[in-house]
């Protein structure tokens, strides 16, 4: 079957590898129908991804059809319609002993530290395959994955009705956490430096905007806020000085939650955080949130529709990645496709 692997950073290449065979662990071979590229896959492919390993199969947003499955399987059947958990847990450390298996001490991320699912087939375990609803497209459906990352993020931060939310950065992350938190609270300000993401986060619930280009975060943060500051600030921008940005705009008694890769280092100071008794954690991928994520679909909390706006044949995967690295604007979320080898 063929596969994408990135051979070392700036190298893709369409493989041949053996197709999986189920076992007793991984008992359910899942037939991929769509595949979405992130920006941690762009990442990968660059060389800027700390965590992959390589020669790596990416892919971390995967949607299939369910070809086979083992015996005693019973969540799912041949035919069904799945996405695939990408964390893999050991599930005896510490923190898998304490239920967060997403910062397992030997966590394997599909895509990222072990092969994922830009290939034809995969097979994994019943456990980490979720059922679609049927108002979702397979193409569509792999927003599940970067909304369970966005669930995250809110419940690290234990975001409640009357908290006054700040989210810093409207990209892709952002706009996804802003989605998921306009079900949680009303009082959400949105910061950027593109207008016209601005714009859009209002359109979609954010209360008040700032452009942080044009006027000054921590000012604007206090004004819309009663001169408290935010109760939770979340940083989905994660640039040099987003943190210590968060930190001061953040009010007494709040939470700070980072979702930054970066290993460059950043002014903060301890003053900021003691004073303010602020708890400053950090979020990471997804703990057990495909099931919330797919819930609030049937709940019709949730619409998923119409995000992708670009698909492309997995084989001309260089293709689709050439593209990404042109920043055309119009580029939302870009999907692989796999009706090539029907
Ligand atoms: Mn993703
Ligand atoms: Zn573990």
């Amino acid at each position: 079957m063929k596969a994408v692997q990135i051979i070392q950073p700036n190298e893709l290449k369409i493989i041949d590898v053996e197709k999986p065979v189920i076992d007793e662990k991984n008992n359910v071979l899942v037939k991929m129908t769509a595949a979405g590229i992130c920006g941690s896959d762009v990442g990968i492919y660059h060389g800027t991804n700390a965590a992959a390993t390589y020669p790596r199969i990416i892919g971390h947003e995967m949607v299939g059809r369910v070809a086979e499955v083992g015996p005693g399987v019973t969540q799912v059947k041949a035919g069904d319609r799945v996405i695939v958990n990408q964390v893999t847990s050991c599930g005896h450390c510490y923190p898998c002993r304490i239920g967060r298996g997403n910062v397992c001490d030997n966590l394997a991320v599909r895509g990222v530290h072990i092969d994922g699912g830009y290939r034809e087939f995969l097979a994994v375990p019943e456990s980490d395959c979720y059922l679609l609803p049927d108002s979702l497209s397979d193409k569509d459906a792999v927003m599940i994955e970067p909304t369970t990352i966005a669930i995250q993020s809110c419940t690290r931060a234990e975001l409640k009705k009357d908290d006054m939310l700040l989210i810093y950065g409207s990209g892709a992350l952002g706009s996804t956490i802003l989605k998921i938190a306009r079900l949680m609270c009303d009082h959400i300000i949105v910061a950027d430096i593109v207008d016209d993401k601005l714009e859009a986060a209002k359109a979609n619930g954010a209360k008040y905007t700032i452009n942080v280009m044009k006027e000054d975060l921590v000012e604007k943060v206090k004004e819309y806020t009663e001169g408290h500051g935010s109760t939770v600030s979340i940083d989905s921008a994660c640039t040099k000085d987003s943190l210590i940005q968060l930190l001061k705009a953040t009010g007494n008694a709040g939470r700070v939650m980072t979702m930054g890769f970066s290993v460059a280092g950043t002014e903060v100071n301890q003053f900021l955080i003691t004073s303010k008794e602020l708890d400053v954690r950090g979020s990471r991928l997804q703990n057990k949130m495909f099931g919330k994520a797919i819930q609030l679909i049937h709940e019709g909390k949730l619409d998923l529709n119409g995000a992708v706006s670009h698909t492309f044949p997995l084989l001309k995967a260089q293709e689709a990645f050439d593209f990404v690295d042109s920043h055309d604007p119009s580029i939302r979320k870009i999907v692989l496709t796999f009706d090539c080898f029907e």
